[in-house]
């Protein structure tokens, strides 16, 4: 899709460069009139319509779609215009609308915070980490904006989804407040429950965002899932499925799908488990979902860690971190339903 973009936006750039008329506007004064050419000036050079700017309180902002909607690049700006103000000129919005572009915020990214609210706000605006929203746990009906959605937050750090890496430039970050995980005798992560009224402010929330950039199911993920080495939140007590189940948001196997791969997987699992060919296999299946894991063919500290990082998403029953029937079978159920096309 980016080398496709590039492509265009090469050969329109290639394009312009050789065979566009002038389309100065035509101010200068010639000694021969005849050879003037015509003014064209305040007319696009393609089909893609003018886009409609509104003026609110002197901020300017987009209200038309420029892109193409065949490519799904929805341009319609929610922040303001930014634009240059050289000295002694005008910079002019209007005639040269360009179909090429999209939005930078391509992914939705949850966290939990680990801290209590008042500590969430302090280290999300005063030190070196910050998020674009935080959702706290106070019972009121406020969500706090902590920057711009036009800008990166800080929130992602190392990071990858399928061909994509370093996810602080492209997508929205929200922080949700909650105290993480204990840990128990065994050694056991024991995680903190979310209250119904987060789930519901970061279920509106995500909503919002996910529908004004249209960001795909398959790039809305947990903190953990594109830094599943790192990382656990927003961790097995979020409930990803009623997200899915009850506002559309994010990814879910279907059931019967996952039922026949489980009866496949549940034949000679325990045979196939030491396998090292079935250990490639499932380090394979987790790529191709998305995760950024080494082929090592061996259960290795990585591997287990993203396994245990899937579970907390989907399969948050159990979050051992070892592959089992279940957890193969839902991996391979989503695989089928959200391959990359
Ligand atoms: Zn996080």
């Amino acid at each position: 899709m980016r080398k496709t973009l590039y492509i265009i936006g090469l050969s329109t750039f290639l394009f312009s460069c050789t065979s566009q008329p002038t389309v100065k506007k035509n101010t200068y004064k010639s000694k021969n009139p005849v050879a003037q050419p015509k003014p064209v000036a305040k007319t696009t050079t393609s089909e893609a319509p003018k886009p409609k700017i509104t003026n609110d309180r002197g901020v300017e902002f987009f209200t038309t779609n420029i892109a193409d909607p065949a490519k799904n690049d929805n341009t319609v700006s929610y922040g303001s215009i930014v634009s240059a103000k050289p000295g002694g000129y005008k910079v002019v919005k209007t005639y040269f609308p360009a179909i090429a572009q999209n939005f930078r915020q391509r992914y939705l990214i949850l966290h939990y915070t680990a801290l209590p609210d008042d500590k969430s706000i302090t280290v999300l605006t005063q030190q070196a980490v910050s998020s674009h929203y935080l959702v706290n746990n106070t019972g009121d009906n406020e969500i706090y904006q902590l920057v711009d959605e036009n800008k990166r937050s800080y929130h992602a750090g190392v990071s990858s989804w399928r061909n994509d890496k370093n996810l602080n430039d492209t997508s929205i970050g929200i922080e949700i407040v909650n105290s993480g995980y204990s840990t128990d005798a065994t050694g056991k992560r024991i995680f903190a429950p979310f209250s119904d009224e987060q789930v519901r402010k970061v279920a509106a929330l995500a909503k919002d965002i996910v529908t004004r950039y249209q960001i795909p199911a398959t790039n809305v993920l947990a903190h953990a899932d594109i830094a599943p080495t790192r990382k656990q939140d927003p961790g097995p007590m979020f409930p990803w499925k009623k997200l899915y189940d009850e506002y559309q948001i994010g990814m879910w196997y279907d059931e019967m799908t996952k039922q026949n791969f489980f009866s496949i997987a549940q034949a000679d699992f325990t045979t196939r488990y030491i396998d090292p060919t079935f250990i490639f296999q499932v380090q394979t299946a987790l790529l191709k979902f998305g995760y950024g894991i080494d082929l090592s063919g061996k259960w290795d500290d990585a591997t287990k860690k993203t396994i245990e990082a899937f579970q907390y998403h989907y399969r948050p029953q159990n979050y051992d971190g070892i592959m089992d029937a279940e957890t193969w079978a839902i991996l391979q159920a989503l695989n089928q339903k959200y391959s990359v096309k």
